[in-house]
């Protein structure tokens, strides 16, 4: 390598800080409107055992969407192939809030990483779990050796209060037969797993199990499979970033997924995972700078999965 990832790092995250202040902090949920729109921090953790650091990367933010890679984890250990019947596998080309295609394709959302798709892969873990809250929050307390992460009732009570379009959606595709469970209690866990906040190193950290084949780097424990790695690894790349998923994929080159929190993380399979978070988002509800420094990571290293 002829080239040093912290000095990339380094001159992008300055220059963009300096430049870049397009972009809107989400209002849709009041309490992510509290945050102050110049946070701008990024970690990335490689493979081998470096860790570089550089902004706000230490300061806790709301991961939102971002957990719904975690919450299809888990779902797709527990029922395999099976999953693909209650939810596709195809970017959607609409909002991440969408209702357009769900009659379309009779309930059947199209990817598990617009709202539609992650609330079916809730009431999936409702059925397969006694209690799911309480087995999604351990199973990423495992995965992020955070022990005492838990989820934020501020947020979530603040989403619980204002989030009218994720309870039309779940009542739809209830109504389509794709909900199997009571829809009061899918939204209560969608929203309590939206509301989980990381910083920019823990995320760094919790996404290496999908940079490392399925196992946890920190103890080596298998999480999944190396082919349902290689698959959720894939439906970020296609789906992670909504409608502007070919976007990110073009600038990128990197799988990735986003939250209206302002985070991204992204993975570089057999290399790196790395976490930005900026909470001013652009039209499609993604971080600009974020996906900005990502950008200027794999242009300047050459160094992308193409
Ligand atoms: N909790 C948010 C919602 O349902 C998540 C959306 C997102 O991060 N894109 O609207």
């Amino acid at each position: 390598m002829n080239f040093s990832y912290k000095n990339i790092l380094e001159n992008a995250y300055h220059e963009i800080q300096q430049k870049d202040n397009d972009g809107k902090i989400a209002t849709y949920i009041p309490e992510l409107a509290h945050v102050a729109p110049s946070k701008f921090g990024a970690h990335m953790t490689c493979l081998d055992g470096t860790s570089l650091g550089i902004g706000d990367h230490i300061e806790k933010f709301s991961i939102q969407s971002i957990a719904k890679v975690l919450s299809l984890t888990l779902a797709y250990k527990l029922v395999g192939e099976t999953l693909w019947e209650r939810v596709d596998v195809e970017p959607s080309g609409t909002k991440f809030d969408s209702l357009l295609l769900l009659e379309t394709y009779k309930g059947v959302p199209r990817n598990p990483f617009i709202n539609s798709g992650a609330i079916v892969i809730c009431d999936i873990l409702i059925s397969q779990l006694d209690n799911a809250k309480e087995a999604f929050l351990h199973f990423v307390r495992d995965l992020s050796d955070l022990p005492n992460l838990t989820y934020s009732d501020k947020i979530a009570d603040s989403e619980k209060r204002t989030g009218f379009r994720n309870v039309a959606l779940c009542n739809f595709i209830k109504s389509l037969g794709n909900i199997k469970n009571d829809p009061d209690d899918v939204l209560d866990f969608y929203f309590d797993m939206c509301s989980l906040e990381m910083t920019c190193q823990q995320l760094s950290h919790t996404f290496m199990f999908l940079a490392n084949d399925g196992c946890k780097v920190s103890d080596g424990k298998p999480i999944i499979t190396v082919n349902k790695s290689k698959r959720i690894n894939a439906l970020m790349l296609t789906c992670g970033f909504y409608d502007e998923s070919g976007e990110f994929a073009f600038r990128v080159g990197l799988p990735g997924k986003s939250g209206v929190g302002g985070g991204i993380v992204a993975l570089y399979p057999d290399n790196y995972t790395i976490a930005v978070w900026s909470p001013l988002l652009n039209e499609h509800g993604n971080s600009c700078k974020a996906m900005k420094l990502l950008e200027e990571v794999t242009t300047h290293s050459e160094m992308s999965i193409f």
